[in-house]
């Protein structure tokens, strides 16, 4: 179904036949184009390829009719005009901020950053004459401050890792545009179904689509959407001559992904709402974040800029490291894993994984103590996982 004929309908439905390319054997289901190449009827068809004279692929570096699928559903998805898929998420961060820039230039980041985000801004970037700023989000003033005349854009993401902190998107992308710079948010936690970055002003959004949008744990992914203009002039050139490209294998496995995105998302982030309903006043609970209660921090920015929680939910546990370690070895079917989004829940304690890497002071600045787990809900039953839950915190 063409992407002009599909736009008009609801996300359910743009999720099963968005971007579908039917060839001519009239198959059901996606088709897996497995090709590096492309043949050509003759000398002169190659040549207007390769000369944009006519539209036609021309090597799976560049794109590829399976990728291609995934890319208009993911763009008809987010209400971008353009999207290209990448190898994995960090892949599309990298690309979409490296594709901005040139030496000289300089960037303003949240410091609530998933950890190799914040790498490629802190030290990757700085290795190309790129300075950067790190902020703390959720402060509006400090965006102001740190906004120099070679600013060129902001980078955030928004629930943050692991804190579940939500930023004001709309007022960040007012700074940046005043200060003639772009936004990029990493949209990976409130997934594309909760939060729309482009519509509160964004000019680009990111996706590791390893998380919710493959959500069964089997292949790596990413995704860059923005404006048409946004993508041929930062995007496109760097993808096709760098290479970061995504697999079609892969794209296919993701676009069968997206036909369930919403049944399965609304089924985990029920699961997250049952789980912080019985953990908030557990005594051996000493604190719980959760973007869908009213208690969370930034509950009014929340109502305005999401349509739903999260699938995330972050709390404390008793008894600092040693509890944390006693209640996560004690779980049954919730599985220690540093991945997110997946069918089956998966607990991360951040202090010692994910973020290990940083400083003890660092740490404590993005209140990531040590009694901290970050819990991704899966697809079980909610009183399974709830009970789950409730049992091994006896053994703490
Ligand atoms: C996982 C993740 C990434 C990186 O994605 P990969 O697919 O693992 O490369 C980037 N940002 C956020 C918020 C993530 O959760």
């Amino acid at each position: 179904m063409p992407a002009s004929t599909t736009k008009k309908y609801r996300p359910e439905t743009r999720l099963v036949h968005g971007g579908t390319l039917r060839s001519q054997f009239g198959e059901t289901s996606e088709a897996l184009y497995l090709t590096q190449g492309y043949v050509y009827e003759s000398s002169l068809q190659a040549e207007r390829r390769f000369k944009n004279e006519e539209p036609g692929y021309q090597y799976s570096r560049f794109s590829n009719p399976t990728v291609t699928m995934f890319e208009q559903r993911m763009a008809l998805l987010e209400g971008a005009e353009a999207a290209r898929a990448t190898a994995t998420g960090m892949a599309a961060v990298n690309t979409a901020l490296m594709g901005q820039l040139r030496a000289g230039d300089h960037v303003v980041a949240s410091k609530q950053l998933f950890g190799s985000c914040r790498y490629i801004v802190e030290e990757h970037l700085p290795r190309y004459g790129v300075s950067s700023t790190l902020v703390d989000g959720t402060d509006l003033d400090q965006w102001k401050k740190a906004v120099t005349k070679n600013t060129k854009t902001f980078f955030l993401e928004s629930p943050t890792n692991p804190n579940l902190e939500v930023l004001d998107i709309k007022a960040i992308a007012q700074i940046a545009h005043d200060a003639g710079a772009t936004l990029v948010v990493d949209n990976v936690f409130s997934t594309p179904l909760f939060q729309q970055p482009l519509e509160l002003g964004a000019d680009c959004v990111v996706y590791s689509a390893t998380k919710h949008i493959d959500g069964q744990g089997r292949c790596l992914g990413g995704v860059i959407l923005g404006s048409e203009k946004f993508i041929l002039d930062n995007v496109q050139t760097l993808i096709r001559q760098t290479g970061p490209s995504l697999s079609p294998f892969n794209a296919w496995v993701l676009l069968k992904g997206l036909e369930t995105l919403v049944v399965r998302v609304q089924k985990q982030t029920d699961n997250a709402a049952a789980v912080a309903v019985a953990l908030a006043e557990h005594p051996k609970v000493t604190r719980l974040i959760y973007p869908g209660r009213p208690d969370h921090p930034q509950a009014d920015i929340i109502r305005r800029q999401m349509k739903g929680g999260s699938n995330l939910v972050a709390f404390e546990i008793k008894g600092g490291k040693a509890g944390a370690f006693k209640f996560q070895d004690a779980l049954k079917i919730v599985k220690i894993s540093n991945n997110l989004g997946d069918a089956k829940s998966l607990i991360t304690h951040p202090a010692t994984t994910t973020h290990q890497r940083l400083t003890p002071e660092a740490r404590a600045e993005l209140g990531i103590t040590d009694g901290m787990v970050r819990l991704s809900c899966g697809l079980e039953h909610s009183d399974d996982l709830v009970e789950d839950l409730l049992d091994a915190l006896k053994a703490v």
